[in-house]
């Protein structure tokens, strides 16, 4: 069964493995001309390190990842005035979490596919038509092709959606902040693994020290307007008039900025649709579900899905119909609670008023205290999903 992937992100690539794995014949075409490895440092932790540790992926993870030992809020004179020590998360969670930069995981990801698996970059599609027993597939460079099935693993813009679905704007709520990442070699001061973090009436910035004297910068900002610049200096000029009266590190991060060949920036929004497949085409990871980076776990969550479409569409014996309905049942009150829970950060992120922000900074004192972390993050920090083992046996097969 010939599937095309569009999105060799975080799900797409996860789920060529799996599909491959499985027996299946997967394509993956990706827009950007290579492996795209920008972003910020997620925490890796539940059901996806579970669907990594499957994938014999651990080892490599753990080795790409950091054990963070504090996050630290400063305020606008570097003092400290918030914080907790970081191993009350590897504690709720038995040691199985890490801390590691997107582009890692997506790299670990990208290795673990073979020559059983083609990628095509710097193409994407443009039009799907669906002939009834098998879909023909348009791209922008390459000639049209035949699959049976295609996936939209394309991230939160998702062009497959847009193909398949519509427009964006009937799935998006835009959570009214926008996120925006770099990375910079030579930054000083450094404070090995210990994530620093100063916040301010609606915005926050963050650094962090990676091995080979780089550093990675996190910024999360509210803003009505939901408009994204067009294009790098557009994005760098955005980031300089939100952040110009800020204190802290903030004059010397604006201009690492300056130097900065790549950024990262995007809205902050999640998907909420009421079906993740039309037909032959079905949507996985941000495309289908996107939980927005407050949720500090799409990355994991992308590898769920990807693992368990993989696994459904093995179980029905290629049926997509079954799998794809299988796929979502599986998933979706699940990943519901993420959103949910996701929103409730968002003044975390971007504090409202004054008081918000100290509020904010004596909770995240507390956190230190194993009974008023497990009450602020226990149940979202627990992952309440088996995973099914779509390998060995079918102990819980429907
Ligand atoms: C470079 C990069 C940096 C990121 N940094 C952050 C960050 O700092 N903070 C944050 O909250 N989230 C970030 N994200 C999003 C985060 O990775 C996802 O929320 C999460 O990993 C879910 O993964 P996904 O595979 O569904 O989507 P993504 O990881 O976004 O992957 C989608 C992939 O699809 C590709 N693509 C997009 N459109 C098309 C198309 N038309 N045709 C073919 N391919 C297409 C993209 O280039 C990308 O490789 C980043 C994503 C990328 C691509």
């Amino acid at each position: 069964m010939r599937i095309l992937i569009s999105g060799a992100g975080i799900a797409g690539t996860c789920l060529a493995y799996w599909l491959h794995r499985h027996g299946f014949e997967p394509t993956i075409v990706e827009r950007a001309p290579r492996l795209r490895t920008g972003g910020y440092v997620i925490d890796f932790w539940g059901a996806g390190f579970e669907v990594a540790d499957r994938m014999g992926l651990v080892p490599r993870v753990l080795e790409s990842g950091y054990k963070i030992e504090e996050l630290r809020q400063v305020d606008r004179r570097g003092r400290r005035v918030g914080g907790f020590p970081v191993d009350v998360f590897a504690r709720m969670t038995n040691g199985r979490y890490t801390s590691l930069p997107r582009g890692a995981l997506a790299s670990c990801l990208y290795e673990t596919l073979d020559d059983g698996v083609e990628t095509m970059f710097g193409d994407q599609v443009v039009g799907i038509d669906d002939a009834g027993s098998a879909l023909t597939v348009r791209f922008q460079r390459s000639p049209a092709r035949a699959f049976d099935l295609v996936i939209g693993a394309d991230g939160l813009h998702s062009q497959t959606r847009r193909l398949v679905f519509g427009e964006e704007a009937q799935f998006e709520r835009f959570l009214g902040l926008k996120v925006a990442a770099f990375e910079a070699g030579g930054y000083r001061p450094r404070d090995e693994l210990v994530y620093v973090v100063h916040r301010e009436v609606g915005q926050q910035v963050g650094r962090f020290s990676m091995r080979g004297d780089r550093t990675l910068f996190l910024f999360a900002f509210a803003d009505d307007d939901p408009a994204l610049p067009a294009d790098l200096d557009g994005q760098k000029t955005l980031l300089r008039d939100k952040y110009a009266h800020c204190g802290w590190e903030c004059p010397r991060i604006l201009d690492a900025l300056e130097r900065a060949d790549g950024l990262y920036m995007d809205r902050v929004s999640q998907i909420q649709m009421q079906r993740w497949a039309a037909g032959r085409v079905a949507l996985v990871g941000d495309a289908a579900f996107c939980v927005s980076f407050l949720a500090g776990q799409g990355s994991a969550l992308a590898l769920v899905a990807a693992y368990v479409l993989a696994g459904e569409l093995k179980r029905a014996g290629g049926d997509h119909e079954v799998a794809f309905t299988r796929y979502q049942e599986r998933l979706r009150a699940f990943i519901a609670g993420k959103q949910r829970a996701a929103v409730k950060f968002t003044s975390f992120f971007a504090p409202r008023s004054r008081l918000g922000l100290f509020l904010g900074n004596q909770i995240t004192r507390l956190m230190a205290i194993p009974f008023v972390s497990e009450l602020a993050i226990g149940r979202d920090l627990r992952d309440a999903l088996e995973l099914p083992d779509y390998e060995n046996g079918d102990a819980d097969r429907r």
